[in-house]
């Protein structure tokens, strides 16, 4: 059997994981300046902690992950597209099929620069010669607005081209190596899936505004996952994933950021150039906020949880008692319910709700 080659990890310039770990906690200003700038936050713990333990997928998992997408696109798409055709995607029996992978992720193009011109360039053809019907892999999409400086690129796993009513109409696909168990496909893992084709069809919408083909190529508000047959390495095509509400969420979310950002700036200052220790001091230098959410996602969660306990910070005990709190340290809500005098309005309120705790509660 020849061996399926197996392609280094995505080029660093795409944005994707720094703008879905800022969504996971997007509270936190540490979390910000690390997403906005790339810096990882495990090098941070690191930084901050040497004795972090370093986490991260299993090499397996990734290996089995590179291994799937090369097979899948390897001979011209053959697997992708036969399993897509499988699904009735295409109305022509020999769809097209475009590699726009980079040359360190086993594809022909030199870099990203070169998939992106190679994507803009083949969104303006499509949008004049409708003759093509099939799948581009890896289409790189950088997006107009300078949020995350100083890149905003995607990479596109799959995007899928077909003609409704005489007009291109485009629609993102996702590829992960996790089983298609019909109902019982895990609930995050789909969730996850969904969230990132949602900032890609806003991306895409973003870019065909810009390049003024929005009234030529329809963005489908529907995607399709690419998945595994359970217990084999063969894929199954879940089409009709609805994306409307994750485009959505990401196009509110570039919006927040954007002005995060911009406040940020503000307060840490840019980048000024000296590398990555400056870097690394903004983020360390960034206010943080634990949550319930840190211990799921950021290797700083131990540090920012014994900070939090320093502090009396009722986050320690779970979102619901901060929120219960309303900013009140869990100190100063023990000597209010030692029996001190409230000094304002919120801790009035914190002793009205905790004597009649279902007040409010419809
Ligand atoms: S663990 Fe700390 S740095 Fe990481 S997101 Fe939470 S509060 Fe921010």
């Amino acid at each position: 059997m020849n061996p399926v080659p197996v392609p280094l990890p995505a080029n660093r310039r795409d944005t994707r994981r720094r703008f879905e770990q800022w969504v996971k906690h997007p509270g936190c200003g540490a979390n910000l300046v690390s997403a906005v700038h790339n810096v990882k936050m495990g090098a941070v713990a690191r930084r901050e902690n040497p004795s972090a333990p370093k986490e991260g997928q299993s090499s397996f998992a990734l290996a089995r992950g590179r291994r799937f997408e090369a097979g899948l696109v390897a001979d011209n798409g053959e697997r992708l597209l036969r399993a897509m055709s499988a699904r009735q995607m295409f109305d022509r029996p020999d769809p097209h099929f475009l590699d726009f992978r980079i040359s360190i992720n086993g594809g022909p193009l030199a870099d990203i620069d070169d998939a992106i011109a190679h994507t803009e360039k083949f969104l303006q053809v499509l949008a004049r010669d409708r003759s093509f019907e099939g799948v581009v892999s890896s289409a790189t999409l950088r997006i107009p607005k300078g949020v995350m400086l100083p890149e905003a690129t995607l990479i596109i796993d799959a995007l899928a081209v077909t003609m409704v009513d005489g007009r291109p109409t485009i629609s993102v696909g996702e590829i992960k190596t996790y089983a298609d168990r019909g109902g019982h496909t895990s609930k995050s893992d789909l969730a996850h899936a969904r969230a990132q084709m949602g900032l890609y069809v806003h991306a895409l919408a973003l870019v065909l505004e810009q390049l003024d083909l929005a009234d030529d190529i329809v963005l489908s508000l529907q995607g399709f996952l690419v998945l595994t047959h359970p217990g084999s390495n063969s894929p199954a095509v879940r089409v009709g994933e609805d994306l409307r509400y994750q485009a959505e969420r990401a196009r509110k979310g570039f919006e927040l950021m954007e002005a995060a950002a911009s406040e940020m700036s503000d307060l840490v200052g840019d980048d000024d150039g000296e590398g990555s220790t400056s870097l690394f001091d903004m983020v360390l230098a960034a206010p943080t906020s634990f949550a319930d959410a840190c211990l799921s996602f950021c290797e700083r969660a131990p540090t920012c949880y014994a900070k939090a306990v320093a502090n009396g910070d009722g986050a320690v005990l779970g979102d619901d008692v901060d929120r219960f709190l309303n900013g009140l340290s869990l100190r100063r809500a023990d000597e209010l319910l030692g029996g001190a005098r409230p000094r304002n309005d919120v801790e009035r309120d914190f002793l009205r709700r905790m004597k009649n705790p279902l007040d409010g509660v419809s």
